[in-house]
């Protein structure tokens, strides 16, 4: 049995913690803020209960071995499209109905065309799951020889998935909905490897899901199953250090004082700032993969309904290159919010998280990151976080959802707030973007790990938690 120490109780550290436990070693959790969960937040206001950050959850057989027994809810629409000249697509997890609804909103060219495209997306699903997703990667093994041949020719490296959307869709909307799972990475399709197509693959193959009371009822899980476990999780508890003694780490020490010890340290700190931080003795670690983008979200109360919205619905811009050449800055220009973005809006017909008669809505925009760099913005700097309110629900009333005169309130929370809640360096929602090179699972001194959107395989929801697996699976049952 070894004793280990996971630093951050985010969804990744919290199933390396549930895995680790449940193979007979002695873990305890630290985490810096006073709640677990990590961007998987919520928040409550009258009533209201918002997930702050995920509202959608993917490949839900990742989570079945953690036996956190999810009531989990099969959405249909996944996504409502609401696209600018009006056309409407509802997607789901039927593979025919949906080659249906393509046909009849877009007409039967487009449905072959995506029908083509899906059989490409299968065999990029294929070989990312069994080349990439659920086993350790190193650049090396990466570059040399873990593939199999045919695996490496599916996902056509080199290729973009804007590229890919070119080839397989001749329908400019159906192009839009493509370039938005880049997003869902937290990067730009017009530089996103075509292997992000495996992206809608697994999220229409196996199912968009809800949790009742939020998906903020994950992290509950997560935590309930840690203490049947006996796992302590010690919030309030930053973590200043990671103690290495010889060419193995020994412990972890408190900002509030003293040292851990520990055989075995797993950070769920974003890579970067872990080895900055908490191991500057480690060599620097090269820059591997870009950051996410972050977000501009709002959490209005509505008073009244809407019938026009779906669970999840998504309104496109005009110009939706204009957003990524905003967010990410383009040739000459630094980055800024967007003017005329995409727009992400949740809204659950669960009892549990509204009072009668009104309606959460959780709006997303994507934004760039907390900072001052040419690629980021100050979100700190007086009046912009509301005049970029009022800017979101202005767009939202020339796409048809003015609600304006129905809130009883909206909250804001911009990339910064997440930076510092969470520690997400400039507030990235999914860590380290898009590309197959992440910081690797193993650390540079014996004995550490990383889980976490920052590492491989990625960010969201499942590739955190299937982090957690590859890197229990590593460290092996307790001896
Ligand atoms: C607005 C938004 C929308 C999203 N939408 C979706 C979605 O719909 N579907 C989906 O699958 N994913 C979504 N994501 C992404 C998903 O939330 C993340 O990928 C995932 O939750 C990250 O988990 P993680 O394991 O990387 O840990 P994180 O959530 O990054 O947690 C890391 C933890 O470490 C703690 N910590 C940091 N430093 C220290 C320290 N020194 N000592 C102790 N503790 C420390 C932090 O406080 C935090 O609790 C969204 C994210 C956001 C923000």
């Amino acid at each position: 049995m070894s004793r280990i120490v996971v630093i951050g109780a985010g969804v990744g550290g919290l199933a390396a913690a549930v895995r680790l436990a449940g193979t007979g070693h002695d873990v305890a959790v630290y985490e810096s803020s006073t709640v677990a969960g990590g961007k998987l937040a919520v928040y409550e206001r009258d009533g209201f209960r918002f997930d702050t950050g995920p509202s959608l959850l993917t490949l839900p057989q990742v989570f079945d071995d953690l036996d956190l027994d999810l009531p989990m809810q099969r959405l249909d629409p996944v996504v409502r499209h609401m696209f600018p000249d009006g056309t409407l697509l509802d997607s789901t997890s039927d593979d025919s109905e949906f080659g249906k609804r393509i046909a009849a909103a877009l007409g039967d060219d487009a449905a072959a065309d995506w029908s083509r495209f899906w059989r490409r997306a299968s065999r990029i699903w294929a070989a990312s799951w069994r080349s990439v997703l659920q086993r350790p990667v190193r650049p090396a093994t990466l570059a040399a020889l873990s593939w199999r041949v045919g695996d490496l020719a599916a996902i056509t490296p080199g290729r973009s998935l804007r590229a890919l959307g070119r080839r397989y869709l001749h329908d400019r909307r159906l192009r839009m909905m493509l370039d938005r799972y880049a997003t869902y990475t937290g990067a730009d399709p017009r530089r996103a490897p075509a292997a992000l197509a495996a992206i809608p693959y697994a999220e229409l193959e196996f199912g968009g899901w809800y949790l009742p009371g939020g998906l903020g009822t994950l992290t509950s899980s997560l935590v309930a199953r840690c203490r049947a476990l006996g796992v302590p999780i010690e919030l309030s508890a930053p973590v200043a250090g990671i103690a290495v003694s010889g060419s193995r780490v020994s412990g972890v020490r408190l900002a509030t004082g003293g040292v851990v010890p520990a055989d075995v340290v797993v950070s769920n700190v974003d890579a970067l700032t872990t080895y900055r931080d908490l191991l500057p003795s480690a060599p620097r670690l090269s820059r591997l993969a870009d950051r996410s983008l972050a977000g501009f979200v709002l959490l209005l109360g509505v008073r009244g309904s809407t019938p026009a919205l779906a669970h999840h619905t998504v309104l496109f811009p005009r110009n939706y290159d204009a957003e990524f050449d905003a967010v990410f800055g383009s040739a000459g220009r630094r980055a800024r919010p967007a003017s005329d973005p995409a727009i992400f809006i949740t809204r659950a017909a669960d009892p549990a998280v509204h009072p009668p008669g009104t309606e959460a809505w959780f709006v997303l925009v994507n934004a760039p990151r907390h900072g001052t760099s040419w690629t980021s913005v100050d979100w700190s700097r007086p009046g912009l976080a509301e005049a970029y309110r009022d800017r979101v629900l202005a767009l939202l009333a020339a796409r048809g959802l003015d609600v304006r005169d129905r809130l009883l309130f909206a909250e804001i929370r911009t990339p910064r707030d997440l930076a510092e809640a969470t520690g997400a360096p400039g507030g990235a929602i999914y860590g380290t973007a898009g590309g197959l090179l992440r910081p690797a699972n193993r650390g540079p001194v014996e004995g550490l790990w990383l889980v976490g959107g920052s590492a491989h395989p990625g960010g969201g929801l499942p590739m955190v938690t299937l982090s957690a697996k590859i890197v229990a699976d590593q460290i092996g049952p307790a001896r």
